[in-house]
Parts: C-alpha cells; sequence; structure tokens
C-alpha cells in the first residue's frame, strides 16, 4: 500500500512544526520539517561569506554542499558536511538566509528529491511552504494552516523569549511581515494554499485544540467514513 502523507503548509509562526511533530507523534508517522533543509542551505551560505541575496554565489555552492537528514530518537537532525548543525539553523539571523536562498529556483530543485525521498519512504507529516502545491501535489491530505500575522508573531516572540533570545515584539511583527511578504510573493513557489487543501485557522485556537483539529482531518482521511 502507498504511504500516507499529510502536506501541511502556511505562514512563518502558524504552529506548523508544532502541531505537525505532535500529530505524528500520536499516529506513529515520520514529521519531515523542510524549513530545515532551506536554513541549512542558508547556514552554508553564510559560512562560505556568500550574501544571503547573492543568487550566482549560492548556485555555485550547491554541487559541492553536503546537506542531510537524520532522526536521532524520533527528532530531525540536520547535517551540513556530517556536522549536526540543528541548532545554529535556529537564528533570526539563518530564518532570513533561508527565505532568501530558498527563493532560488535552483536551491528548491537541488532540495525537492531529497522532500520527495523521504515521502516514498515512510509516512510523514512534512511541513513547509509548497508541500502541497509542488512538492507532494498527491499527497493524502494537505491542510494550509494559518492565523493573523500579530497572533503569529506574538507566539513567535514568546517562544523567543522562553529560549532566552531576547527581541521586541515590534521586531518579531516586522521580521514576520518581511518573511510572508517574500515567502507570498515570489516566482518559485509563493506561499499558497493548494486547491484541495483544507484551510486550518488556528487564530483563536489553544494549542491543544489545535492539535486535535489536526488529528481529526488526518483520522477522517485516513478512515474514511470511521467516527473521529
Ligand atoms: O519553516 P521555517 O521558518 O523554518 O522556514 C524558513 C524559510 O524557508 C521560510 O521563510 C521559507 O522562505 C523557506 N521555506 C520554503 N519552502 C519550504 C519550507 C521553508 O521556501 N517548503
Amino acid at each position: 500500500m502507498a504511504n500516507f502523507s499529510v502536506a501541511i503548509d502556511g505562514p512563518a509562526g502558524a504552529g506548523k512544526s508544532t502541531l505537525a511533530k505532535a500529530a505524528a507523534k500520536e499516529l506513529g508517522f515520520v514529521y519531515v520539517d523542510t524549513g530545515a533543509i532551506y536554513r541549512t542551505v542558508g547556514l552554508a551560505a553564510r559560512r562560505a561569506g556568500i550574501a544571503r541575496d547573492d543568487e550566482s554565489g549560492v548556485n555555485a555552492l550547491l554541487p559541492e554542499l553536503s546537506v542531510d537528514i537524520i532522526y536521532i530518537d524520533g527528532v530531525q537532525h540536520m547535517l551540513l558536511g556530517g556536522e549536526d548543525v540543528t541548532d545554529q539553523i535556529r537564528t533570526p539571523e539563518m530564518s532570513d538566509y533561508a527565505s532568501n536562498v530558498s527563493a532560488m529556483p535552483a536551491v528548491r530543485a537541488y532540495l525537492m528529491d531529497m522532500q520527495r525521498q523521504m515521502a516514498e519512504k515512510y509516512n510523514v507529516i512534512m511541513d513547509g511552504r509548497d508541500i502541497g502545491t509542488v512538492v507532494l501535489p498527491h499527497a493524502s491530505l494537505k491542510v494550509f494552516l494559518t492565523a493573523a500575522v500579530e497572533k503569529r508573531a506574538a507566539r513567535r516572540h514568546l517562544e523567543l523569549r522562553e529560549k532566552g533570545i531576547d527581541t521586541s515584539f515590534e521586531e518579531v511583527l516586522t521580521e514576520m511581515r518581511v518573511r510572508d511578504e517574500r515567502d507570498s510573493n515570489r516566482a518559485a513557489a509563493p506561499l499558497k494554499a493548494a486547491e484541495d487543501a483544507v484551510i486550518l485557522d488556528t487564530g483563536d485556537m489553544t494549542l491543544e485544540e489545535s492539535i486535535q483539529a489536526l488529528l481529526a482531518l488526518i483520522r477522517a482521511e485516513r478512515w474514511e467514513g470511521a467516527t473521529v
């Protein structure tokens, strides 16, 4: 039987990774965070001294890149040239690098196979910006997760502060608006809901309610007709 795949797309801070992780754990699926892959390419560019918007510089870097996804105790780790860079890619600077390099068509093409192979091997819940529209157009279920930008920024701000990263709400909001704008208006795989995606707005839901809503959608699709 073909694998079951759930594509979760949506803007930054909509809760994609938190929800996808929780649902994957509950269902025994593999969670694939595709943003982490773009972040790893961004880190490679920065380490090579390439400016975030230098497309020919980034393109020239791709053939010699070695990016791998591994799972340790069920948690996704990113390897760059064999080095575990899972923590280094989580800074605001790397968010910005990722957003820039991900707008480059050659970068997207380079990472496509890696993402598709994961869905061929496992039952996956994959999150990103173009999973339902480009990477897995035949996903078993597509969900577009969203919330108002102020709510997303407030959540991200709290998250950063909990991690001890000192930043203001306004800074986070501005950064998120810039990222939304760039992700939605780029020519290569812009952020948008697939025509057959279910829109899930988590703006007024608690985390637990959002997780349950996502699980209900998956279960309904997986066991069609079964009570959820
Ligand atoms: O999801 P995350 O914030 O980690 O993604 C970082 C950046 O990578 C996003 O702002 C987006 O520009 C890019 N991205 C993408 N396509 C994906 C996943 C992430 O373009 N499938």
